[in-house]
């Protein structure tokens, strides 16, 4: 059993509580870890910790923090075939998915972080013989980093990263599910050479050490990414207290299938697209819009291969579909299969949970299951499920598909598939989601905008945006 501990000023302590929450397996279903129960005291050791550190942080050239965070990014793939393992076995997932993904990623993170730092720039503006404006964009000061189970590394660094590259300080806290590798960065960041306090890591619930975070009053940005019921919790509890928020939240997106597509790319992709980490990524499209022309022959295509996806120990290397990352979080997407049946959804693969055998027996599994035969309002249609289940809903107009693809309150990331250019780059522009995908899933240059609209995100990050959102602009006006 593991015991983890926080990372503050440098150091591995408990929680002040002297409690401690226990980590499952979910492939098992037996506790593996546990990490500290923590409240306000230490979130507020952590925050006192990263204000000493922030001043000679924020001053230390951008070349200095881009060596630090690259030494970072080092050494996360000198560990990646330790972290990959320990990500599956605390999340799930399949440890393939953990290799090719999610660790890569999170040293990508650090890396493109650091280069981000050395070439940000601010804006002058000149007038002529008046006066010169410059603008500087200084640091918050303590950034407040709050992120979920599903790509637990992945999403943690993908905050951490800009806001250390922009000269803040850091309290981190990961998902209470899914703690292991995080708790792993803060050994990390000490080897690379980040100065004590420089980066914290409070483990513990949401609504305890999670909540501490937002109500303390020297942290003034939050960057969050979970659920939009806890991003809209979190925007009321900073309004009053005025501060910077970035929410990147829930999502219901759509697959759309022309006629005209490739058939093989677009089938091959929207399975992945739907069941890859269990259906549980925030850009999975489990409503898969397919054009009436083509419907039966795509239906049928995709429940064969979802029959035929390998679902089993995630630490089997052929494993395609791991375990869900609670058993709360299976008997939920479980009542949504029961939902889609009693609101006359047609199931027309999987449904059900799988018993394993073996060591996985007592884990939380379930079949990649495909829907048909709903409406687009319906509960099924509207609400985020967040697990492997996907339905299918035929179209004939374009403007139809438009109505009802952008029919729930999320507005994330959109798939197209089509070969006529015009249709895609007009669909495109009339969906309401801040990611739009033509012919491919989660191809990522993170250079560019990430973030979702209507309830699925406030503040886009990514890029240049995520070190503008750690920095705060200040003019400077100077009479010539
Ligand atoms: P969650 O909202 O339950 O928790 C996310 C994080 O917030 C956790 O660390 C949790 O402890 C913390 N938290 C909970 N209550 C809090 C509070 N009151 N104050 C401060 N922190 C609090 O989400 P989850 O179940 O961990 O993650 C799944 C959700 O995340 C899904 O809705 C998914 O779509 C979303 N997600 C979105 C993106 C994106 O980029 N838009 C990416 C991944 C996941």
């Amino acid at each position: 059993m593991q015991k983890l501990a926080n990372f503050i000023n440098g150091e591995l302590v408990p929680a002040a509580s002297g409690q401690w929450i226990d980590s499952f397996e979910p492939a098992t279903g037996t506790v593996h870890a546990q990490a500290p129960d923590s409240d306000a005291r230490d979130v507020d050791h952590a925050v006192q910790a990263a204000k000493r550190a922030f001043p000679a942080w924020s001053r230390t050239p951008a070349e200095e923090r881009c060596r630090v965070l690259l030494r970072l990014a080092d050494l996360i793939d000198r560990d990646h075939e330790e972290l990959a393992h320990a990500e599956s076995i605390d999340s799930g997932k399949p440890l393939s998915l953990a290799r090719e993904v999610d660790i890569p990623r999170s040293a990508r993170n650090f890396r493109f972080f650091a280069g981000a730092a050395v070439h940000f720039a601010s804006e002058a503006h000149t007038m002529e013989e008046t006066a010169l404006n410059y603008t500087l964009r200084q640091p918050v000061g303590v950034a407040g980093c709050i992120s979920p189970w599903n790509l637990p590394l992945y999403l943690f660094t993908w905050k951490i990263a800009p806001a250390l590259a922009a000269g803040n300080c850091v309290i981190g806290k990961p998902s209470e599910l899914t703690p292991v590798t995080a708790s792993r960065l803060g050994q990390l960041a000490r080897e690379a050479g980040l100065p004590p306090g420089v980066l914290n890591i409070v483990h513990g619930y949401g609504a305890k050490a999670g909540q501490a975070i937002i109500d303390h009053p020297d942290v003034p940005a939050i960057s969050f990414t979970g659920g939009t019921k806890t991003g809209a919790a979190i925007a009321q509890a900073a309004a009053p207290r005025f501060k910077k928020v970035a929410l990147d939240m829930g999502g219901k997106n759509p697959s759309i299938i022309f006629a005209d597509a490739t058939f093989a790319d677009a089938v091959a992709t929207t399975v992945r697209s739907a069941f890859s980490n269990q259906g549980e990524i925030c850009l999975c499209g489990s409503r898969i819009f397919i054009e009436e022309s083509i419907y039966n022959q795509f239906r049928d295509e995709l429940v064969s291969r979802a029959r035929g996806l390998r679902i089993g120990d995630p630490l089997e290397p052929s494993t395609q579909v791991g375990a869900l990352v609670s058993h709360a979080h299976m008997e939920k997407v479980l009542a949504y299969i029961e939902l889609a049946r009693s609101e006359g959804g047609k199931i027309l693969c999987g449904g059900k949970a799988i018993e394993m055998r073996g060591r996985c027996q007592g884990g939380w599994f379930v079949e990649p299951t495909i829907i048909e035969s709903l409406p687009p309002t319906c509960r099924t249609n509207q609400e985020e499920i967040f697990g492997p289940v996907a339905t299918l809903l035929p179209f004939d107009r374009e403007e139809d598909l438009i109505r009802d693809a952008d029919c729930t309150p999320y507005g994330l990331a959109a798939m197209i598939w089509t070969n006529d250019l015009s249709r895609a780059h007009r669909v495109a522009a009339q969906i309401h989601s801040g990611i739009v995908w033509i012919n491919c899933w989660m191809v990522r240059d993170l250079r560019t905008p990430f973030g979702g609209m209507k309830q699925s995100g406030l503040g886009a990050e990514g890029g240049l945006e995520s070190l503008r959102f750690f920095t705060q602009p200040k003019n400077v006006c100077v009479k010539l």
